[in-house]
C-alpha cells in the first residue's frame, strides 16, 4: 500500500483496531472503527432488518439458488430509484445501468475497473484527505492516484477555493471522486451552491465524476436531501458513476450489499455498459450473494417497512447529532484550549477533531481511547455516559 504524505491509509487503521482489541483496560473506547454502535456501545441491529430477515424465512418461495451476475433485478431498481429519485428522467430513460456489487468497496473497484478498461485518461482525483481504501481500489485497477484540496486545517471546513483549482487544473477527462454527503473523514460537506459550482466546473473540463454514496440519509436522516448532489449532475444529462452502500445506512455491513449505477447519455451505451460489467464481474466472483439484497428489496418495496427504516434512520442521525452538542459543551465547560465549534457544524459520522499524532497517542496511552492518528472521532462510537471521558482525556491532552 502507498503511503503518501498526509493521507491516513488503511493499515493506520487497521492498527488501531488491533491495538484496541488487545487492550484488556476495562475503560478502553474505540471511537476509530466506522461503524454505529448503540447508546450501549454494542452493534446496532435495525428493527425493520429483523423484521425483513424474518419474513425472508417465512417465504416458501424463496430459494437459494445463484442470482445473475448483475445481481437481483428487483434490488437494483430499487436501489437507483432510492440514489436517483422516484422521478428520475435518467431511468425512464433507461440510461442507468444499475449492478449489484459486494457493498461500497466492490461497487468502487467494479467501477474502478471498468474505467480502467474504457476510459481514456487513467488518472482519478481522490479528496485529500479521503476514506483510506479509496486509493486502493484504483491503484488495484491500475488508474494513477492524485489528490485534489479538500480540507482547511484553519477553519476546519472546506478548502473551497483549493478544491476549484486543483480540479480546474486536473487532466481533461481525469476521473474524480466526489463523496455524496457525509464525507469521511472531515464531516465536510459543500453547500448545494459549491455543489453546483463543482458541477459547472466537472462538466466545462470534461472530468469523470465518480460518486461514492455510503451515507445516503446520514447528514440529516433525509434520503433526499443527501442526494441532491448526485441527481444535480444526473440532471444535466451528462454521465457519471455512483457506488452505493447498505453497510451504514441500513446496518447491513457483513452482507456485503450495495451497487453500482453507471449512468450514461443513451439507452444503447448503458446496454453496452451492463454488457462488459458482466464481463468483468464474472471471472471476479461470479455473481453476488442473495440475502443482503433480498432484505434491502424487502425494505424499499414496502411502504410501511421503508417508513420505519428511514424512521430508525433518523433516530441514528439524531443520537449522533446530540452527542456532538454533549462533546461541544463538555469541552466548552471544561474551558479545553481551542475553538470545538467544528464539532456540532461538521456532519455525519465522523468529526474531524483537530486533535495531532501525539495528542490521539496521549488518549491512547493514557485513557484507552482509540481513534485514527489523523483525530477523526467517529461520533457514533461515544454515548452520553463516555462523553465526559473523553473531554476529560482532550482538556488534560491540551493542557499537558
Ligand atoms: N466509502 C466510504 C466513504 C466509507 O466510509 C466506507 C466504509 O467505511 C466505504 C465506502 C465502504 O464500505 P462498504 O464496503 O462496507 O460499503
Amino acid at each position: 500500500i502507498v503511503k503518501l504524505e498526509g493521507v491516513i491509509n488503511d493499515v493506520d487503521r487497521i492498527k488501531v483496531m488491533v491495538a484496541y482489541r488487545d487492550d484488556p483496560s476495562p475503560s478502553k473506547l474505540n471511537l476509530g472503527i466506522g461503524v454505529y454502535r448503540t447508546e450501549e456501545g454494542k452493534p446496532h441491529l435495525l428493527n425493520v432488518v429483523s423484521k425483513a430477515e424474518k419474513l425472508l424465512l417465512n417465504d416458501k418461495s424463496a430459494s437459494k439458488e445463484y442470482l445473475p451476475i448483475t445481481g437481483l433485478s428487483e434490488f437494483n431498481q430499487l436501489s437507483a430509484r432510492l440514489v436517483l429519485g422516484h422521478d428520475s428522467f435518467a431511468i425512464k430513460e433507461k440510461r442507468v445501468c444499475t449492478v449489484q456489487c459486494l457493498s461500497g468497496s466492490g461497487s468502487l473497484r467494479i467501477g474502478a475497473e471498468l474505467l480502467a478498461r474504457f476510459h481514456h485518461q487513467h488518472v482519478v482525483y481522490l479528496s485529500q484527505p479521503t476514506y483510506g481504501n479509496h486509493m486502493n481500489f484504483f491503484i488495484a485497477a491500475g488508474i494513477t492516484v492524485k489528490y485534489y484540496r479538500y480540507y482547511d486545517e484553519t477553519t476546519k471546513g472546506l478548502d473551497f477555493q483549493g478544491l476549484l483549482e486543483d480540479l480546474g487544473s486536473a487532466e481533461s477527462g481525469a476521473i474524480v471522486l466526489l463523496q455524496a454527503s457525509s464525507h469521511n473523514p472531515t464531516g465536510v460537506d459543500p453547500t448545494v451552491e459549491q455543489w453546483e459550482q463543482i458541477r459547472q466546473l466537472i462538466r466545462q473540463r470534461g472530468l469523470v465524476p465518480f460518486f461514492d454514496c455510503a451515507y445516503q440519509g446520514f447528514v440529516t436522516g433525509n434520503l433526499e436531501e443527501d442526494a441532491q448532489s448526485i441527481r444535480m449532475f444526473v440532471a444535466d444529462g451528462g454521465e457519471c458513476l455512483i457506488a452505493q452502500s447498505y453497510s451504514k445506512i441500513m446496518g447491513l455491513y457483513g452482507e456485503r450489499v450495495g451497487a453500482l449505477n453507471v449512468v450514461c447519455k443513451a439507452e444503447d451505451v448503458a446496454c453496452r455498459v451492463e454488457s462488459q460489467l458482466k464481463l468483468i464481474i464474472r471471472p471476479m466472483y461470479s455473481n453476488p450473494p442473495i440475502h443482503g439484497a433480498a432484505i434491502v428489496a424487502t425494505i424499499l418495496r414496502d411502504r410501511e417497512m421503508y417508513d420505519e427504516w428511514t424512521a430508525e434512520l433518523k433516530a441514528m442521525i439524531v443520537r449522533i447529532v446530540n452527542l456532538r452538542h454533549q462533546l461541544y459543551d463538555a469541552l466548552c465547560e471544561r474551558g479545553t484550549p481551542g475553538d470545538w465549534k467544528h464539532i456540532v457544524n461538521q456532519v455525519g459520522m465522523f468529526t474531524f477533531s483537530g486533535l495531532n499524532e501525539d495528542q490521539v497517542s496521549f488518549l491512547t496511552k493514557h485513557y484507552h481511547i482509540y481513534m485514527s492518528s489523523d483525530g477523526r472521532i467517529n461520533m457514533a462510537g461515544l454515548s452520553s455516559k463516555t462523553v465526559p471521558y473523553l473531554a476529560n482525556a482532550i482538556h488534560e491532552a491540551l493542557a499537558s
